[in-house]
């Protein structure tokens, strides 16, 4: 297994990445991405690129250019029906900054053989062009409102496209209305919740053929085949909710460190809650909220228990992990009952539209919320945020 990760210091030229321009051809044979990319600095005079220990780069002709090979390993899977699959790390299949510290667009080309017909590629941001030539089926994604680098995730799958409005769903298996109707359910009721619409509202679902996968990009996400059953005729909606409200709690408001990752989890795993509140009944939010409850006793119980701004971590897989998806919940459901319905939903609207398009911390949620609460809310996050 070699993983091809390039990671350089926070704060170094990489910061000075404006755009990435990647074209990807898989070799469906040997199983391994070759890529080609260019990156645009904002200042090219005070850039020099180097390549990370881990990362092949095959040929260099001109500064800011590379070629390079990635094979299959964390953060990138290559199943045995074909299916790529690349999952949170960027710098397992192309040149790039992985923190969250930045964003950039990018121009993602990805050339799937001839001889793999049938297979899809499935980008962030827009599908803005697609055409066939001798080399074969050419897909060019475009993230054009610039994003971190760990939602540029994409795949490669023999999938159908359906189309409803700004909802897209990429299933082996055409999607019933429901999939369709529940998503666009979700949306409006995030988009009430949030005060502020996505500036795209497209937004597309693949669902894949490897077993429990749920992963956000921009304007994207990645699930499992399975699951798309299980939303349809089980009304399942948890996992389409959670991947649907990180298009504004993880997408347009973005965390500025991994410190802070449990404002994407916590936020986003509430606001699932809440949805299921709307959709289900508040038996069903009551429900999810004894399970999220029991699931972080036994965290404690485990040693495990640490406080949502935490800043141990050495990597990004160490800042993850399941405390800031329940804890953070559960922390925001205790801020609804001391704040009130009105004032929360007050505080969430106006975190979310002040800081859209921009890069946050705890400090960011807990001024907005302090400010629709009329109070200080500064022992509760001492005793849950920080401490
Ligand atoms: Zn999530």
């Amino acid at each position: 297994m070699r993983i091809a990760l390039l990671i350089l210091a926070a704060g170094s030229l990489w910061a000075q990445v404006a755009h990435y321009s990647v074209v990807l051809r898989p070799d469906f044979e040997k199983k391994v991405l070759r890529g080609i990319e260019d990156v645009e600095l904002r200042d090219p005079a005070r850039a020099s690129l180097a390549g990370g220990k881990n990362l092949t780069i095959t040929r260099k002709p001109a500064e800011g250019r590379f070629e390079y090979e990635a094979k299959p390993g964390q953060g990138f899977r290559w199943l045995d029906d074909g299916t790529i699959i690349t999952m949170f790390d960027c710098g397992a299949w192309m040149v790039c900054d992985a923190s969250p510290g930045y964003r950039a667009t990018l121009r993602l080309e990805i050339v799937v053989p001839a001889a793999a017909s049938g297979m899809r590629a499935i980008g962030p941001g827009r599908l803005t062009k697609q055409y066939r030539d001798s080399e074969g089926e050419h897909f060019v994604y475009e993230v054009r409102k610039a994003a971190q680098s760990f939602l540029f995730s994409f795949a490669v799958a023999k999938v159908e496209r359906s189309v409803s409005g700004n909802f897209e769903i990429l299933s082996v298996r055409p999607p019933s209305g429901e999939a369709m109707a529940k998503s666009a359910k979700a949306y409006r009721f995030f988009r009430q919740k949030a005060g502020i619409d996505l500036p795209d509202p497209h937004y597309a679902q693949a669902f894949l053929s490897m077993r429990g996968i749920g992963q956000e990009a921009a304007g994207m996400a990645l699930m499992s085949q399975t699951y798309l059953e299980n939303l349809e005729t089980r009304d399942s909606v948890e996992l389409m909710a959670h991947e649907l409200a990180h298009q504004w709690w993880a997408v347009l408001v973005g965390i500025r460190s991994w410190s802070d990752f449990w404002l994407n989890e916590g936020i986003t795993e509430f606001m699932t809650a809440a949805f299921v509140e709307h959709h289900q009944g508040r038996a069903a939010y009551d429900a999810k909220i004894r399970t999220l409850e029991s699931e972080m006793a036994n965290l404690r119980a485990e040693g495990k228990d640490r406080p949502l701004h935490w800043e141990k971590w050495t990597d990004a897989v160490g800042a993850l992990g399941p405390v800031p998806y329940r804890k953070g919940a559960l922390f925001l459901h205790r801020l609804r009952g001391e704040m009130g319905e009105e004032r929360f939903w007050r505080g969430i609207a106006l975190y979310t539209r002040r800081h859209a398009g921009k890069l946050v911390d705890s400090r960011d949620f807990r001024v907005a919320m302090e400010e629709t609460a009329g109070r200080s809310l500064g022992v509760l996050f001492e005793e849950v945020v920080y401490r």
